[in-house]
Formats: structure tokens, sequence, C-alpha cells
């Protein structure tokens, strides 16, 4: 696909690893193939997925201008370290909105996220009820920053627009050139749904390079239904921007709701387990919030039969391991 259309700024070096989790696959009976895709090593303070996206939303913030980024995201958010991040690298201002979801969560002292927001250098931090409108809450700094002389630029939620979902359409064509090199056959891509944007992104990606690969994504937040509707509408919104030609089937859209009760970040046993069972088989850090939820659902899929006997799965890992530190209580 073409993204030449669309400013980017490039932060990426290049593709990044797609490995066998050989140790993993044994250790939950064989039956299957695991396979993981590497985004947490994406470049950017402690990586993650937001990285691909923000490669679009700066290209458009540093076409327009903006010497300003305002962004917004839960108390321990990765997508807000990771734009605070690429502002320090670009010398933009870094103002960061966050949601308490969860009442009483946001600790100013906090390890994780919230440590590396400080030390990133951000601006400002504004903490706002859950619940709140956070566009509202971002327009409202972009006012007052204004009023300064500022320029600035906002990013939505976990860069979930769809110029900021290009950056998973775009990892589409990273990944089948991965798989035709290793000449290596997937059935199913699972990937964690949370604001969206890479589980839209990437199910537009895979209709594009018509890469035959179904995309299952493991919601984080919300019921099936919700986040499907969601997904879709972004997935339509992006196919649209890149002008795409045939319309995007509803069924290409999957998920599954039952791996993050009781609630957006809040832990339980499956995460605790995807947790411990990647780290001591594959030496790989997952997260409480995103990526350990998604596991959980990836494991609980290959114990239940889910998937076909010796058939391959590729796992998104989206990143997020810097917010294991503020979940010492739930995982020694
Ligand atoms: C943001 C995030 C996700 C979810 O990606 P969306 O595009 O918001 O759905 C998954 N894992 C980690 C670690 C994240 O920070």
């Amino acid at each position: 696909m073409n993204f030449t259309n669309f400013p980017r700024k490039q932060f990426l070096q290049g593709a990044t690893p797609l490995e066998a989790m050989p140790n993993l696959s044994k250790a939950l009976g064989g039956r299957v193939n695991l396979y993981i895709k590497r985004d947490d090593l994406l470049p950017g303070a402690a990586g993650g997925n937001k990285t691909r996206k923000l490669e679009f939303s700066f290209g458009e913030a540093l076409s327009l201008g903006a010497d300003t980024i305002i962004t917004c995201g839960a108390v321990q958010s990765n997508h807000a370290r990771l734009t605070a991040s690429w502002a320090a690298k670009e010398n933009l201002e870094c103002h960061l909105i966050l949601e308490e979801r969860v009442k009483g969560s946001y600790k100013p002292n906090a390890s994780g996220n919230n440590l590396l927001f400080h030390l990133l250098g951000v601006k400002s931090i504004r903490v706002v009820p859950g619940g709140s409108n956070m566009m509202a809450e971002m327009e409202k700094t972009a006012e007052d920053l204004k009023k300064q002389g500022k320029k600035p630029y906002i990013v939505p939620g976990g860069a979930s627009n769809p110029v900021g979902a290009l950056g998973y359409v775009a990892s589409v064509s990273e990944i089948l050139q991965q798989l035709n090199s290793m000449q290596l056959k997937i059935d199913s891509y699972v990937v964690p749904s949370g604001s969206a944007g890479t589980h839209a992104g990437t199910v537009v990606g895979m209709f594009g390079e018509n890469g035959n690969i179904p995309v299952i994504g493991i919601n984080v937040s919300r019921p099936k239904d919700v986040q499907e509707d969601i997904v879709y509408n972004l997935a339509n919104a992006t196919a649209k921007l890149l002008n795409l030609k045939t319309e995007l089937p509803k069924g290409n859209i999957e998920c599954f709701a039952d791996y993050f009760a009781p609630g957006y970040s809040l832990p339980n046993d499956g995460m605790v387990e995807a947790v411990k069972l990647f780290s001591k088989h594959e030496a790989i850090l997952l997260d409480p919030v995103y990526s350990g939820k998604a596991a959980a659902g990836l494991i609980d899929l290959v114990r239940k039969g889910h998937f076909k006997e010796g058939s391959s799965i590729l796992f998104l890992h989206t990143g997020g391991s810097p917010v294991l530190y503020a979940y010492l209580d739930s995982l020694l």
C-alpha cells in the first residue's frame, strides 16, 4: 500500500523481530506453534505499539508547524509515555491530561510510566475524573496554550484516529515480508484491542494487502459488540483515508471480551499467569493492562482448542512493561 500521501516522521529503524516461542508452545501442550511480533522492541523510551502510530501523528503535527503536543491517557498510559518520548526527541513541548479511570489510582509519586513522564520532561500533567470528555479537556488546554503563543497539536487517546491507525496498516506489509522470507504460514493473528487503532489498522492492512490471515482482537476494556463497532468504524474511516476501493467486510472484525474482568487495568488471575508464563519460558516481559490480558486470551484459546491442531498463531506484543513496576502487589 502507498502511504506517501501522508506526512510521516520516521521513528522506526527497520522491522521489529518476529520470533518463535517454542518453550511456551510446549508448556501449553504443543498442540499449536506460537510466534510473537515484538513491537515491544520498537524505538522510543521503553518501546511499544504507539511508536508506529506516532510516526503519522507527529508527521502531521510537524507539517502543520506545531511546537507543542497535547495528548491524554490513563494514569499509567504507555501512549502518554511514548508521546512524551517522541516530543522530547523532536524538541516539542508535551502536555498530558490523565484520566483517573479507577478512582484513587493517580499517585503522583508512582513508579512505572508515571516516573517516566517526569524523566521525559513533560511540561504539565492535569488529572481529570474517569468518564471526562478527554477531547474537550485537551481542547481546553490547547486554548490556554494558544493564548501563550504556542502552536499546539492534539494527539487523540492512543493515537487511535485514522491518521494514527495508518501505522498499523503499514505494519502488515512488514509482517508479510517477514513471513514470506521465513516461509512461515500463519493461521491466526492475535492482537490487543484497546483504543482500537492497532486492531483497526491491522485489519485494514490485512484486507488491503490481501494477507488472508484472520485477525483476532482481545478486548482490554469493553464488551464484545461495543468494541467490534468501535474497531469497525475506525477501520472504515482509515480505509476511506487510504482511498480503498472495496468495502471492508464486517466479518473481518472479531473480538473476545472474556479476559479483562473485573475491568480496565484491574488485575486478574489470567493476566498474572500470562505475565509469569511469558517471562519464565520466553524471557519476554508483558504488561498488566494490555499485553498480559491479551496473552491470557491467547493462552485460554489455545487450551480450549479454539485453534486447529498443528496451526501456527502469531501474537502481537504491544509493549507496556514499565507498568509491571506499578503492579508489584499483584505480581510478586
Ligand atoms: C495502547 C496499548 C495497547 C492497545 O492498542 P490500541 O491501539 O489502543 O488498541 C496495547 N498494548 C499496549 C502496551 C498499549 O500501550
